[in-house]
């Protein structure tokens, strides 16, 4: 970060600091209580990280990890430590870790691409066998994988961690190629292979055009500006809002760009084919007012993005809806019958989160749901992480076809479960212990305030006895300052 934006955001913090009665003595005690750790899941306080027994064999046997992403980092560096006889294989292509949170403190010009990347070398755990590969086919009934370049590799226990891939291409007319071209932008792309986090770059420049492009506008022309969200699940779920409130906030003059308020002179509209902005009742209301208050966004549910014309910029939409049927004389109601047409959308400025979908290697082999709305994901028990058919295959991270979220925050509380229960499989015993779904989100509602709402299977977990839907400043102070070192040295370590 360099020293104009870093003033920047100090600025920003000390004055919500004022206005919220809040003083940096109360905000140390906040961070002795856990303070950022939540932020990716690592509360003392909260019930899966403190029941982890954190298990160890003096065992041997050869696990294999595929991914070398925060799951299989992760999933490393505790392995290692709790399996000191195992021979630990890591299966991972990419040179280059990217800490992918920070992709959006990048578009809101705050980090560059450079402050999110670590070479891989710098967090291979000692002991740890890297291999620079990628799996192509997984056969459990055999208890191997096949690499691209070096052949079957064979195990006793599987660690699977491959994340997630993008398919920008199920929108007609996208392709990842047509980020940061044409009025479109999109935060998630990045190439962990490569090591680039290209969306973080392009979605500042788009920030920037989008602010030029609204100083020629006035509040009777608004200038027109779509994010979407798709309809599969999505890594970080909030992501596609936090630009959207940004991006409105950077045009109110409060980003490092500065300038007057002009969020008059554009229109925000926010479509998804679900109904809610968040799927947790207090979160949600807390977002529905806030866009209520800007003034300049509109919610448009219903609609789901399948195609785009980039050089008319014009965005296709599947738009489901509910019509009134015939009156049901046995029910005595009217039936209620779901509809879908094609409405297209005209915009300036388009942000697009891509669909996404588990990793081919991992959809089309039995390790995946074969069937189901997880189809492709992986099969796992939703507490034990542990395969629902090879006792011996684990899943951690992104990959795991279970509900709820796919954020880091729940990797890391994975960790532990996995931890524990393949080094209890290893003994001979039952996996017992238990994922209790616990997802985190720090939702950037402007420059300066985040609303972090942490949930589980239960519904809301919030670690702190503070309103968790309220936006705060000083979760915005800790996700800036503290979590990125965190995630390097003590999660990355297998240290919390
Ligand atoms: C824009 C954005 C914002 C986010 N914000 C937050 C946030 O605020 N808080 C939060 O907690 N989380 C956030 N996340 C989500 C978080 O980064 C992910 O949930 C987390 O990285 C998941 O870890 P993972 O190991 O499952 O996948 P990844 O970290 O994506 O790693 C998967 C790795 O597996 C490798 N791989 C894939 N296929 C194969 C194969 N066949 N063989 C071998 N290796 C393979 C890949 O190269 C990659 O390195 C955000 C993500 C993005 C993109």
């Amino acid at each position: 970060m360099d020293k104009k934006m870093l003033k920047h955001s100090q600025e920003v913090i000390e004055e919500l600091m004022k206005k919220d009665g809040m003083s940096r003595r109360d905000a140390l005690k906040l961070m002795g209580l856990g303070g950022a750790a939540t932020m990716m899941g690592t509360a003392p306080t909260s019930a899966s990280a403190a029941t982890a027994a954190m298990a160890s064999s003096d065992k041997k046997a050869k696990i294999v990890i595929v991914g070398g992403g925060a799951g299989g980092i992760m999933a490393a560096a505790r392995l290692r430590k709790a399996a000191p006889n195992a021979e630990i294989v890591l299966i991972a292509p990419n040179d280059v870790h990217l800490y992918q949170p920070g992709q959006v403190f990048m578009a809101a010009g705050l980090y560059t691409e450079e402050d999110i990347k670590k070479p891989n070398s710098d967090l291979m755990p000692d002991g740890v066998k890297w291999v620079k590969d990628e799996v192509k086919t997984f056969d459990p009934d055999s208890n191997l994988v096949e690499t691209a370049k070096n052949g079957k590799i064979n195990y006793d226990f599987l660690v699977v961690a491959t994340g997630l891939q993008y398919d920008y291409e199920r929108i007609e007319g996208m392709s990842p190629e047509l980020v940061g071209q044409k009025g479109i932008s999109s935060v998630y792309l990045n190439d962990p292979k490569a090591g680039t986090a290209k969306g973080g770059t392009a979605t500042w420049e788009w920030f920037k055009q989008v602010r030029a492009a609204a100083e020629k506008r006035d509040s009777g022309n608004p200038l027109q500006i779509i994010c979407t969200q798709p309809s599969t699940p999505i890594k970080c779920g909030g992501a596609p809002q936090k630009i959207l409130y940004l991006c409105d906030d950077m045009l109110r003059g409060n980003s490092p760009l500065g300038g007057k308020d002009i969020h008059d002179n554009a229109k925000f509209t926010f479509t998804k084919k679900g109904g809610k902005l968040f799927g947790i009742k207090s979160y949600n209301q807390t977002l529905l007012k806030l866009t209520v208050d800007y003034g300049n966004i509109e919610d448009a549910f219903g609609y789901d993005l399948i195609g785009i014309d980039a050089d008319k910029k014009m965005a296709t939409y599947n738009y489901h809806y509910l019509e009134k049927g015939e009156w049901d004389e046995d029910l005595e109601e009217f039936e209620v019958i779901p509809m879908v047409k094609k409405v297209q959308m005209k915009y300036d400025f388009i942000h697009i989160v891509p669909p996404m979908k588990a990793v081919d290697a991992v959809a089309n082999s039995p390790i995946g749901w074969q069937k189901g709305t997880a189809k492709g994901w992986m099969a796992a028990d939703r507490y034990t992480l542990q395969h629902i058919k090879y006792k011996n295959v684990f899943g951690i991270g992104d990959i795991l076809g279970i509900p709820l979220g796919k954020t880091g925050g729940s990797a890391r509380h994975h960790g532990p479960v996995l931890q524990d229960n393949l080094i209890a499989v290893m003994e001979g015993k039952e996996p017992t212990a238990k994922f209790d779904g616990y997802t985190v989100c720090p939702l950037k509602t402007q420059y300066g305030k985040i609303m972090l709402a942490e949930f589980n299977y239960d519904g809301p977990a919030p670690s702190f006895p503070l309103d968790p839907s309220e936006p705060r400043w000083i979760w915005w102070a800790f996700d800036l300052y503290m979590l990125k070192p965190m995630y390097w040295n003590l999660m990355m370590r297998g240290l919390m």
